[in-house]
């Protein structure tokens, strides 16, 4: 999952987006070292919150981005 790639696109700390998602900033880093997977819930909130299409996160093609 490209995470941090998009967060810093959106500005966004670890600390901030870990709280809009109401998890821990230790919960993100483990994310964006592929060291846990998200469920398919959480993934869409993530691409929400950072106004992207989920499968740019998956790193589909898609017309989305
Ligand atoms: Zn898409």
């Amino acid at each position: 999952m490209r995470l941090r790639e998009y967060r810093l696109k959106a500005n966004l700390t670890q600390q901030q987006l870990a709280s809009k998602l109401g998890c821990s900033k230790a919960f993100i880093s483990q994310v964006e070292n592929h060291k846990k997977e998200v469920s398919v819930k959480l993934l869409v909130h993530i691409a929400t919150i950072l106004d992207i299409c989920p499968c740019v996160l998956l790193n589909f093609r898609c017309t989305h981005n």
